[in-house]
């Protein structure tokens, strides 16, 4: 029996090649998932493919009968309607892992440019200035990073960070002193990361215990001479006590990947900051990781498709 994949979004195709390279499967690949051809192609299949253009709604599960796997090639699964999935028994799966050094490096890649102010000095010497004396930067070695999560990404930040000559101490309520102990990190309290630290990272997901985490509160704790990044998820940084924080000269810089609303609203104060390097949501965007969650997706669903397992599916426990 053939097992039928639709896949859509532009999903990177060369990452699917555990299905596409099995011909127990037939993979159908249509970008355009407003489209007839789509729709007929969706009644027929066994397993769907998507990033984050395509929204997996009730109504779009209700017109694939056969429909036994969605996979989304990224982290986020805010674009699948998760309990129409579960009630028909459909196994949700993500790819937390296929972009994982995709964003380590761009937080080593935020952290050099705001340690040493590259955005800011391309932007004067592109307007005809030739001004060194205002970019004196500071360097990494010898410093302490703080890192608030060292799941995946953090766990690879702080490697990269020991690398480059630092201390790296880590608030992880759920990280084990032995993990901690193979980062080279030492475990420490929130507090404690926030007065010692001369670079602080965040990499936790959004919850009620990490929304705001970086506020007002939070960055009075801090050195006037930190950095702070954050590339994991919008809100768990305060971006109006960040913004004024950087206005009032309270912390040396920040870099942010992530926002509480995105795309940046035009309004938004992050705008006009000083100090502050921005980026629009890219920590996932390499072709390697692109690859990579196409690849643990198509893992996941031919796992389920062929043996059964559902095991990793994010909704196992709703699909009994
Ligand atoms: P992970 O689950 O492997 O690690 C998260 C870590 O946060 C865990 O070790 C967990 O114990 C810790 N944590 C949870 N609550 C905490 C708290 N209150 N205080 C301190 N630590 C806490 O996740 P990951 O793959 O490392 O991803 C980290 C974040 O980066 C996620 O929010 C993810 O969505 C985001 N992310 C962003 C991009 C991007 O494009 N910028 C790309 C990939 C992932």
């Amino acid at each position: 029996m053939t097992h039928r994949i639709l896949v859509t979004d532009e999903v990177a195709l060369s990452g699917l090649y555990p299905i596409v390279d099995d011909d127990a499967f037939s993979v159908v690949s249509i970008d355009d998932s407003a489209s007839a051809e789509f729709v007929s192609a969706l009644v027929e299949a066994d397993a769907l493919i998507v990033r984050s253009a395509t929204t997996v709604t009730r109504d779009m599960i209700g017109l694939a009968p056969n429909l036994r796997a969605v996979g989304r090639a990224g982290v986020g699964v805010d674009n699948v309607d998760i309990p129409a999935a579960s009630e028909r028994g459909i196994a949700v799966f993500n790819a937390p892992g296929g972009n994982t050094i995709a964003a380590a490096e761009l937080t080593m890649a935020l952290l050099l440019s705001v340690a040493r102010r590259v955005p800011a000095a391309d932007a004067s010497l592109r307007s005809g200035q030739w001004d060194r004396a205002v970019f004196k930067g500071v360097e990494l070695r010898g410093k302490t990073l703080g890192l608030i999560g060292a799941g995946r990404i953090g766990g690879e930040v702080a490697i990269r960070c020991r690398a480059f000559g630092m201390d790296v101490v880590v608030h992880d309520p759920y990280l084990s002193p032995e993990r901690a102990d193979e980062l080279g990190a030492r475990l420490v309290t929130l507090d404690d990361v926030l007065a010692r630290a001369d670079f602080i990272s965040i990499h936790v997901p959004l919850t009620d215990e990490t929304r705001g985490i970086c506020g007002f509160e939070a960055i009075a704790k801090m050195k006037p001479t930190v950095f702070i990044v954050n590339a994991s998820r919008g809100g768990v940084v305060d971006e109006e006590a960040l913004a004024a924080a950087l206005r009032d000269g309270l912390i040396a810089g920040a870099a942010l990947d992530v926002y509480e609303t995105e795309p940046l609203p035009d309004e938004s104060p992050l705008r006009d900051a000083p100090n502050l390097v921005l980026t629009p949501h890219l920590g996932a965007s390499t072709a390697e990781a692109q690859v990579g969650v196409a690849t643990e997706v198509a893992d996941k669903i031919k796992n389920l498709l062929t043996s059964g397992d559902g095991s990793e599916a994010i909704n196992a426990g709703a699909l009994g």
